[in-house]
């Protein structure tokens, strides 16, 4: 059984594991640039995702 989920910043598409995935304000996010929702600009990095 896995525990995938998605990455709680809207406009990304990845998938999290809850056991690695960045947790903040009992979220889970896939990046830290999701995690701080994206103050730099900057996308997760991950293929296929353009959440920046
Ligand atoms: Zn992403
Ligand atoms: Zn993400
Ligand atoms: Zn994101």
């Amino acid at each position: 059984m896995d525990d995938k989920i998605k990455c709680a910043c809207e406009h990304c598409t990845c998938m999290v594991e809850t056991e690695t995935a960045i947790k903040k304000n009992g979220s889970f996010y896939c990046d830290e640039s999701c995690a701080n929702g994206h103050v730099e600009k900057v996308g997760c990095g991950h293929e296929n995702c353009n959440c920046s």
